[in-house]
């Protein structure tokens, strides 16, 4: 299969313009509403407007978005935020206003996102996994440890849950298990290279209650991402997947390592219009990192491609001509202004052991995440070292 094969695909809904500011302004009076409910008193409501309105600020992105992402009856803003309507959308802003008012915040239930490592499995052995060296080795946790984990994650009131692997598609079985198992309180998502993606995967797995497929794409070319994933079918495994997810209603985010020979404002309009072609709501833009595959090897992004990346993402967004087009999203802009979300801050790995790390990328193993007395202690120490690359996020 080649890329232009997949061309008849319809493009995403985005949403723009007037309808766009109505959607948001619809959100924003959805979460006032929510903070006059709570919190009542208006010294309070007006403490946690300020919160607001400071970390957005500092948030802010010049040019601003010019659209979001409308998916199966939801508005989609990122990769990283909850669908609304949700029960959990007001999960964040709620976490800021009992902040805003010196409320205690515990280090768990302050987290925004927790990606969750399901398996060692995986048939690829990609160029830059950070799973690498742990790849294909006996899995430790069972499903019922998993189903502990999420049960865990939920009664504290995660709102975002990311399973990663290994491939978790190695396991569908247990992912299937594992959303049925869900209170339904969280956005889940799977990040997969799309292997075993198939129609009847896609449904079981949408049935179960999954949201969103974040699909690892490294090149627009075919020849190009087979030769990086070292498999000759990885690039038709990431269209089908595509194509499957696209048609029982998920969310797709595709996800590619930047390699400085890719970043090239050429390659990356090409990617971003690929992505539109098989259905995709974001792109991400990920920085290799010297860990897993990539130990000890010289391939961080230099200042001229990071220059690149950033005038890509700042410009793709801000273009009105490009409305049509899936939300970039790249997490390395937002460190570099406003320190790293990682590190538990806002965001926390657990690995293929169920061990607590910064991310998958700062490997900085803490205690079990089902030992109960020791996860806020190790969240905490995980807060205090911060990222190795980037600012603290405060
Ligand atoms: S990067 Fe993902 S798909 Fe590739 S080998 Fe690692 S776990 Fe498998």
């Amino acid at each position: 299969m080649n890329n232009n094969q997949h061309t008849a695909i319809q493009a995403p809904t985005m949403i723009s313009g007037a309808r766009k500011s109505w959607t948001v302004m619809r959100i924003w009076m959805s979460i006032s509403v929510f903070i006059v409910r709570k919190y009542k008193s208006p010294a309070r409501f007006i403490k946690i407007v300020r919160r607001v309105r400071q970390i957005k600020k500092r948030h802010n992105v010049a040019g601003a978005f010019k659209k979001v992402a409308y998916v199966d009856g939801r508005i989609y803003l990122s990769p990283y935020n909850n669908g609304w309507p949700t029960r959990n959308f007001n999960r964040a802003v709620d976490i800021e206003a009992r902040k805003a008012i010196n409320d205690p915040v515990g280090n768990l239930e302050q987290l925004n996102t927790v990606m969750i490592a399901l398996t060692k499995k995986c048939p690829l052995n990609c160029e830059h996994c950070y799973e690498g060296p742990e790849l294909n080795k006996k899995d430790t946790l069972t499903l019922d440890d998993h189903k502990k984990i999420l049960k865990k994650l939920q009664n504290v009131g995660i709102p975002l849950i990311q399973y990663g692997g290994g491939d978790p598609m190695a396991k569908v079985n247990d992912m299937v298990e594992l959303l049925k198992s869900s209170d339904g309180s969280s956005d889940i998502w799977i990040s997969t290279s799309g292997f075993n993606f198939s129609k009847e995967n896609a449904r079981r797995l949408k049935d179960a209650g999954l949201t969103g497929l974040s699909i690892s794409l490294d090149h627009h070319e075919a020849e190009e991402h087979n030769k990086f994933r070292r498999n000759e079918k990885a690039f038709d495994w990431a269209m089908e997947a595509a194509q499957h997810a696209k048609e029982v209603g998920l969310v797709i985010n595709m996800s590619i390592c930047l390699t400085r020979e890719y970043t090239t404002k050429e390659n990356l309009q090409s990617y971003l219009e690929l992505s539109a072609r098989i259905g995709a709501s974001f792109i991400q833009l990920v920085e290799p990192r010297a860990v897993g595959n990539y130990a000890g090897k010289d391939v961080y992004l230099r200042s001229e491609h990071i220059d690149i990346a950033e005038q890509f993402f700042v410009e793709t967004n801000a273009d009105k001509s490009n409305n049509h087009l899936p939300i970039v999203f790249y997490p390395g802009y937002h460190q570099r202004k406003s320190g790293c979300p990682g590190a538990g801050s806002k965001y926390l790995y657990i690995d293929t052991d169920g061990y607590m790390s910064s991310c998958p990328f700062c490997r900085n193993k803490k205690t079990h995440i089902l030992e109960d007395n020791t996860t806020e202690s190790s969240i905490e120490v995980m807060r205090n070292e911060g990222c190795e690359i980037f600012e603290k996020y405060n």
